[in-house]
This record gives C-alpha cells, sequence and structure tokens, in this order.
C-alpha cells in the first residue's frame, strides 16, 4: 500500500516547503523507496506561465513541456527524477475542469460544491498512479489559514481518514523567529499554526521547525507538549548555507526514522547517503573565487533565476571554487560604463528573458564579450541576441533584429509560419493573441562533430528543453555559412537553429534551450561545467575539463 506525506506550511511564505519536501524525498530514496512528489498550488491560474516572473519566481518547464512551480525544479534536482505534466495542478486547473463536467452534464441534478465537487478532484489528482511508488509525497501551495487554500487541506484531511492512519502523515513546516532584543526563539507562531490546522482536522505529526539559531531540547519539548507530539517528532531546520546540505542534516535529526516508524515502513539502517555526503565535504572544499555576470532585468527577485543560480552553484561545487554571480541590471548599463562593469569579470551571461526592456543593453555586453574575448554563455534570449549582435557589427546587417521586438526589421529571429497562421499573425501588424504558441518542453538536437559544443557534451545527439516563442529564421541561414559563428546544433527535423558559437574567440555558446532546467547537484551540466572551467582558467578554447 502507497504511503501519503502531505506537506503544509505555516506562519509565513517562503520558507523552503519545496526543499522541506525534496529533501525528505531524497532521504526515502536513499532508504531504497520509490517516491514520487506532487505540488498542489491553490491560486486561480491555471499555471505559472503567465505570471510574472517578479511575483512568482521562475518558470520552469518539465520533459513533456508543462510550465510549471518552481518547487518542481528542486523535486528533480533532488530526487533526479524528471517530474511530469500530471505531476503539479493548480486551482484554476481544477475549477476549469469542474466546469467542463458540470456544462457536460456530469453532475446533472445535483448543486456542484466545493465539498465535495472540488475536494474529489483534488483527491483524485493526489490518487493517480499513486499506486506505482512507495511513498507520495504532496506540498500544498501557501500556507494553512488561505482562504484559496482550503478546499486542499479539507482533501487531504478527508484522505487521512480515508486511507487509515499507518498510511497517511502530515508535515507541517513553521518558522521559529529569533528575536534579537530579547536573544530568544519564538514558539508562538508555532502554536497557532498548529491551531489553525486542528482547526480544520489535521493533526501534524512531524513538525519541521525552520529558524536561524539552533533550537535547545527545551524549546523543542514544549512544542511538542504544546502540539501533541513526542519531542523527536519535532525537527529543527536550521538555516544552512547551502541547501543541499538539507537532506544530511534532516537525516541527523531523525526525521527519516520517525517518519519510517510513525507509518509501520523498515528503517535500515544501512541507508546510502553517499551522493549527498561527496556534495557535503566538496561544498566545504570550495576555494579561490570567479566572478560570473548575468546581465538581465529581474534582478531584485532572484527567484527569477532560480535553475540558472542552482546549475552555477552545481558547477560551483564540481571545480570545487567559488563561482560569485554579479547581477548586472539592463537598466544600469550604457555604452560608457560596461568596460568599468566588466573590470573585474571572469565570464558574461545573458539569460533568458522576454520583453524588449534592456534588449540593446544585453547586445552591448554580448559585443563586450565577443570583442573582449570573454567567456559568455547565452540562454535562449542570450542565444538570440548573440546572433543579432553578430549579423549587426559583423556581417553589417544594421537592422537585424528578432520581430519580438522590431516588426521592420531584418528578421534573424521570427515566428514559424505554423505560428502566423494558428494565431491569425500573417498580417504583421495584427495584435492577434500570441499566447500558446511557445515550444515547450524537451526536443532532440543533433551537434555538428567539428563544434566546441560537442567536445563538451560529448555527445551527438542530446535532448534539452525548450520555452521560447520565436526560432532562428531559417531564411537566413546562408549569410552565416563561413563566417565566424558557426550553428553548431540543429534540431532533428533540421528546421530549427538550436545552438551556435562563435569560433575565434575563448568560449562563446548560445543555446536556444534552457540547459539550467537539467543540472543537478550530483550530475551538473556539461555546459555549466565547460564554461565555469573556461572562466576559472581563462584558457583559449578549451572546453573540457580533462
Ligand atoms: N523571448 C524569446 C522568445 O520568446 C526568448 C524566450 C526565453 O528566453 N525563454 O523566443
Amino acid at each position: 500500500m502507497t504511503k501519503f506525506i502531505f506537506i503544509t506550511g505555516g506562519v509565513v511564505s517562503s520558507l523552503g516547503k519545496g526543499i522541506s519536501t525534496s529533501s525528505i524525498a531524497a532521504l526515502l530514496q536513499a532508504h531504497g523507496y520509490k517516491i514520487r512528489i506532487k505540488k498542489l498550488d491553490p491560486y486561480l491560474n491555471i499555471d505559472p506561465g503567465t505570471m510574472s516572473p517578479f511575483q512568482h519566481g521562475e518558470v520552469f518547464v518539465t520533459d513533456d513541456g508543462a510550465e510549471t512551480d518552481l518547487d518542481i525544479g528542486h523535486y528533480e534536482r533532488f530526487t533526479g527524477i524528471s517530474a511530469l505534466k500530471s505531476d503539479s495542478i493548480t486551482s484554476g486547473k481544477i475549477y476549469s475542469k469542474l466546469l467542463l463536467k458540470e456544462r457536460s452534464g456530469d453532475y446533472l441534478g445535483g448543486t456542484v460544491q466545493v465539498i465535495p465537487h472540488v475536494t474529489n478532484l483534488i483527491k483524485e489528482f493526489i490518487l493517480k498512479e499513486s499506486e506505482l511508488v512507495d511513498f507520495l509525497l504532496c506540498e500544498i501551495g501557501g500556507t494553512v489559514g488561505d482562504i484559496e487554500g482550503l478546499p486542499y487541506f479539507e482533501a487531504i484531511r478527508q484522505l487521512g481518514y480515508d486511507l487509515g492512519k499507518d498510511n497517511v502523515i502530515y508535515i507541517h513546516l513553521t518558522l521559529i523567529p529569533y528575536l534579537k532584543h530579547a536573544s530568544e526563539l519564538k514558539t508562538k507562531p508555532t502554536q497557532h499554526s498548529v491551531k489553525e490546522l486542528r482547526s480544520i482536522g489535521i493533526q501534524p505529526d512531524i513538525i519541521l521547525c525552520r529558524s536561524e539559531k539552533k533550537i535547545p531540547d527545551n524549546e523543542r519539548k514544549k512544542i511538542g507538549l504544546f502540539c501533541n507530539l513526542k519531542e523527536e517528532n519535532v525537527i529543527p531546520s536550521q538555516d544552512l548555507d547551502c541547501i543541499y546540505r538539507i537532506p544530511l542534516s534532516y537525516h541527523h535529526e531523525g526525521i527519516d526514522k520517525q517518519i519510517l516508524e510513525i507509518m509501520n515502513m523498515p528503517y535500515k539502517d544501512g541507508v546510502n547517503l553517499s551522493k549527498w555526503q561527496e556534495i557535503d565535504k566538496n561544498n566545504k572544499l570550495i576555494k579561490g573565487k570567479v566572478r560570473i555576470a548575468i546581465v538581465g532585468k529581474y534582478h531584485s527577485y532572484k527567484d527569477s533565476y532560480k535553475s540558472l543560480i542552482e546549475a552555477f552553484k552545481h558547477a560551483e561545487i564540481y571545480h570545487k571554487h567559488k563561482v560569485e554571480l554579479i547581477w548586472i541590471e539592463t537598466s544600469n548599463l550604457t555604452q560608457d560604463n560596461i568596460a568599468d562593469k566588466f573590470e573585474q569579470i571572469d565570464g558574461i551571461v545573458i539569460p533568458g528573458g522576454f520583453g524588449k526592456r534592456g534588449v540593446e543593453q544585453k547586445i552591448l555586453a554580448i559585443k563586450y564579450a565577443r570583442i573582449h574575448k570573454i567567456p559568455f554563455f547565452g540562454i535562449c534570449l542570450g542565444m538570440q541576441l548573440s546572433v543579432i549582435e553578430f549579423a549587426r557589427n559583423v556581417l553589417n546587417i544594421t537592422d537585424a533584429h528578432s520581430s519580438e521586438f522590431n516588426l521592420n526589421c531584418t528578421p534573424i529571429f521570427d515566428l514559424m509560419s505554423n505560428q502566423k497562421k494558428e494565431n491569425n499573425l500573417e498580417n504583421k501588424s495584427s495584435k492577434a493573441n500570441i499566447g500558446g504558441t511557445l515550444r515547450l518542453g524537451k526536443y532532440t538536437c543533433i551537434l555538428a562533430k567539428e563544434s566546441n559544443i560537442y567536445k563538451i557534451y560529448d555527445s551527438e545527439k542530446i535532448e534539452e528543453r525548450h520555452r521560447h516563442r520565436y526560432e532562428f529564421n531559417v531564411k537566413f541561414k546562408e549569410i552565416f555559412i563561413n563566417s565566424g559563428l558557426a550553428l553548431s546544433g540543429m534540431s532533428i527535423d533540421k528546421k530549427y537553429v538550436e545552438t551556435i558559437e562563435v569560433k575565434d574567440h575563448p568560449w562563446f555558446i548560445g543555446v536556444q534551450y534552457h540547459p539550467e532546467y537539467k543540472s543537478k547537484p550530483f550530475s551538473p551540466h556539461p555546459l555549466f561545467i565547460s564554461f565555469i572551467y573556461s572562466a576559472i582558467n581563462g584558457q583559449k578554447v578549451n572546453y573540457v575539463k580533462s
């Protein structure tokens, strides 16, 4: 019988529920159990694809092309399991399904209500294919007490009843704030949060206490007493300098032992934590420093670039060499200050992005990296702009651009004819809706054998994830033949240019896809390994660490 673990949050948002869930899943994997994680988000958007990264952070993309919450990225990075479209749901999705069913007469004669109709759909989502794993972990977005979260809490409460006590546990993540002036950790918000949870019929089995300071045993006892738990089931989750140390820390605090004990599952002493120990060891050996500039426009909210930041962290651990990310806001970059801004920089990255703002400044940064032979990594929009920069400044096509930004240009990047047709955009001035036209998910790419990127991947055929609307316009392919810019990777059907590189340069690669989505702490992405290697060593065309 599958065991269900429901993870909820209290007190404040942003406590790292996604990372806690991932760490618990990783520990259960280390015990040899098969796991799956699902995310339930109470907001009313169908998916986060249309939300501003300023508000909601990065949109993560799965192999099968779902646009998801960034927590799904953590699940993949900690467990190594590729997430599926069917691993996440939002209220928007549930309600649209419900209303379609209502219109097609599925509930004929009945009054459609939150309980049982919405809650039943939530339960159906949780239970679907759960029999394929030993443990199904479900993270409920938001915090207990949020109005829109109520149907989810009700649904998981019902499942506790339906499936029986041995098969369901509730883990509640709360904050134990530290009051500086009183030099005290405060447990009251946790007590209130648990009270709130109990008022909707859920008694947590384990409380995970996030705090910046070590939680003394007497406070642990006190939380247990107020919240009806044994002291061992109050698990400290103290802030750590690296999120990949959390599985070891949770193990040390005994969370895996407690979960297995409560759920009557055998606890094996020989738990295999070697990959986490290896990461921990390498993380402690990090020295030196390499400075990587990221030129973009969502810098005030770092969650917008979550996977990118993590991919650099993975390369940092791999090289045991600190990667300092220097965030350069496009609005602060000009022709006059660019040399100063990049003076101490060992590598430049232009990440993915949408919209016109900051595009010319990014092109300025690319030109600087190309001319001064600074390692350069262009991701998605960064790749598109590096081709545009080359077309403008090397091939003298002065009006080269993407039709995303200028409809009266030489469109080196453009919508594909099928996208235009489907969305009534054949007439260029049309303001028709271009929603739903993104190329999303995993695609195969073939790398040219003589290219540097082929050396880096050490493979001709690769699979990477996409999230973009505009494509290299193959009409202009010829002008790059025998130029200094190689179109080094093509989609398997040869329709799309997927990777480029500037030939006479130590490291200048652009990729139309998002390699950062696939990097893992225990298998860093080869492009990030190679880019950081080049930035550390400043070597001429040495793409692969020997
Ligand atoms: N805005 C570009 C496009 O839609 C690039 C998108 C991205 O960088 N993810 O094609």
